[in-house]
């Protein structure tokens, strides 16, 4: 059988500096993990059996239309700048214009070696792609931008990592585009003026068709990524690699590797294993991300006329991040207290809680998906501690209509906790898929209390938890 993608390949239309065109390797023995068939429909193609999905989307036969690339990037990496990176181990097979006209890129990552490899195999093991593939669904479920996962597909051969040889897979994932700061920074860097320029324009015709010029393309991804990084405090998100090559133009959230949701709030929670210094830490996100968005305004300064006047005006741009994302965090965690639209007057309300939270260690997720129950008390070392704050709060928001259902819209009860990742990865490995399954089920829908599934929503226990997470 075949499957018919409707491709349209527009980035593969771009000058050749831009990416190399490589077919993905092939692997030994693909077998079909799971293939997200509604995604599929959105994008406007019907599924095709097992095997043939296997033998598509592990890369061992392309489907018709696609034009495989790898593509080129830079990037800033912990804060120094890596000219030369592009996919070393990703492969975009093509893009389709979905059934509401959304370009959409088809990229397959884990799919071999390219010319951006460098030191790397060019593969990814079944852990991290299975992770992404749980992560990214649950943010898209949770309402927060992201990269789709399409498929996962077992390559049938070992992937040798420093703790051995690990069963291989490869992911495909669904993006609005795969252009990064670290994109611009390629051209930039380079002092191509003239490739530079056709990124602006590709870019400004998929992104942003209304901005006039690069100051307003500038503000309107500021604003994305903005918005972005309060969402993914919101839910206790911690990327982990806010690289500049990392960070999307379209304002989606993008490779899960080290990431993960806190279970007990403490403001710098770092999980990955690379991030020593708490670069990357939950509470340093909304500044790094103010940092990337200068590497951004940096690379577009050489496209405009008057560069004087752009320094002045992009510098303006980027200092109205922190005053956007903390707008967007109080719009946010108000909603998470039951407050329709918070006001400054709200902020030391949510702030205290946040801080006898640090003190008390107590589960985020769930101390405020039941705030308005004795639960919440419980989340507490010492939960006297709580009283006061929850009698101030009950008085607040008892004049905000419909409290209750603006709650539990804005407070999930599930969220891929770290030690169920872990726990899916590990049976995985042994050939059982049940837990992988069952994750994606319930964090499917995250905002609907799920009894059967309680032992999901559950902190870990002292045992069960996990400090570190790792690349792959
Ligand atoms: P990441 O940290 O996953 O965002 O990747 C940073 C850079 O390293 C990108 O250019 C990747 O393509 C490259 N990379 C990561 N893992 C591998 C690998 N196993 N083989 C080749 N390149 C890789
Ligand atoms: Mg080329
Ligand atoms: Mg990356």
């Amino acid at each position: 059988m075949t499957l018919a993608i409707p491709f349209d390949n527009s980035y593969a239309r771009l000058p050749s500096a831009f990416h190399t065109r490589i077919d993905p390797a092939p692997v030994r023995a693909p077998k079909l993990i799971r293939f997200n068939a509604p995604l599929a429909e959105e994008l406007g193609f019907e599924p095709a059996d097992a095997d043939t999905l296997a033998e598509i989307f592990s890369g061992n036969r392309p489907p018709d239309g696609a034009t495989p690339i790898a593509q080129a990037y830079a990037g800033h990496q912990f804060g120094g700048f890596s000219p030369s990176l592009g996919d070393g181990r990703a492969n975009l097979l093509g893009e389709v214009v979905d059934r509401q006209g959304r370009r959409r890129d088809i990229q397959l990552k884990g799919s071999g070696p390219t010319p951006y490899s460098r030191m790397g195999d060019g593969r990814a093991w079944l852990g991290p792609v299975l992770r992404e593939y749980v992560v990214s669904e649950a943010m898209h479920a949770l309402g927060v931008p992201t990269t789709r996962a399409l498929a996962a597909v077992a390559s049938g051969e070992p992937v040798w990592r420093e703790s051995g040889a690990l069963p291989g897979a490869v992911l495909t994932r669904v993006a609005a585009s795969h252009i990064r700061v670290g994109t611009f920074e390629y051209f930039a860097a380079r002092r191509d003026r003239e490739a530079l320029q056709a990124l602006y324009d590709y870019t400004r015709a998929r992104h942003d068709p209304d901005a006039a010029d690069p100051g307003a393309f500038l503000r309107a991804v500021a604003g994305r990524q903005a918005r972005l990084v309060a969402q993914w405090l919101s839910v206790g998100f911690i990327h982990g690699v806010m690289n500049t090559d990392n960070t999307t133009i379209s304002g989606q959230t993008i490779d899960y590797g080290p990431c993960a949701f806190m279970d007990v709030y403490h403001p710098q929670t770092v999980f990955s294993s690379i991030d020593a210094h708490g670069r990357y830490a939950y509470d340093n996100q909304a500044n790094v991300i103010v940092w990337n968005l200068a590497q951004l305004a940096t690379c577009l300064v050489p496209l405009m006329p008057d560069q004087e006047a752009a320094v002045e005006e992009f510098t303006a741009a980027v200092h109205a991040v922190p005053g956007m994302v903390d707008a967007e965090w109080l719009r946010l965690f108000g909603r998470k207290i039951g407050i329709e639209e918070a006001g400054e007057e709200d902020r030391a309300l949510i702030s205290e809680l946040l801080d006898l939270m640090t003190a008390g260690r107590a589960d985020f997720t769930n101390t405020f998906r039941n705030l308005a129950s004795e639960d919440a008390r419980d989340q507490f070392l010492d939960p006297a501690k709580f009283d006061p704050w929850q009698e101030r709060w009950r008085a607040r928001v008892a004049s905000e209509k419909g409290w209750r259902a603006r709650m539990d819209a804005a407070n999930p009860a599930f969220i891929p906790r770290n030690h169920r990742v872990e726990e899916m990865i590990a049976a995985a490995v042994e050939g059982d898929y049940a837990p992988f399954e069952r994750l994606l089920d319930v964090l499917a829908r995250p905002y609907e209390d799920q009894p059967e599934a309680a032992d999901l929503a559950r902190p870990p226990a002292p045992s069960e938890v996990v400090r570190q997470t790792f690349c792959g």
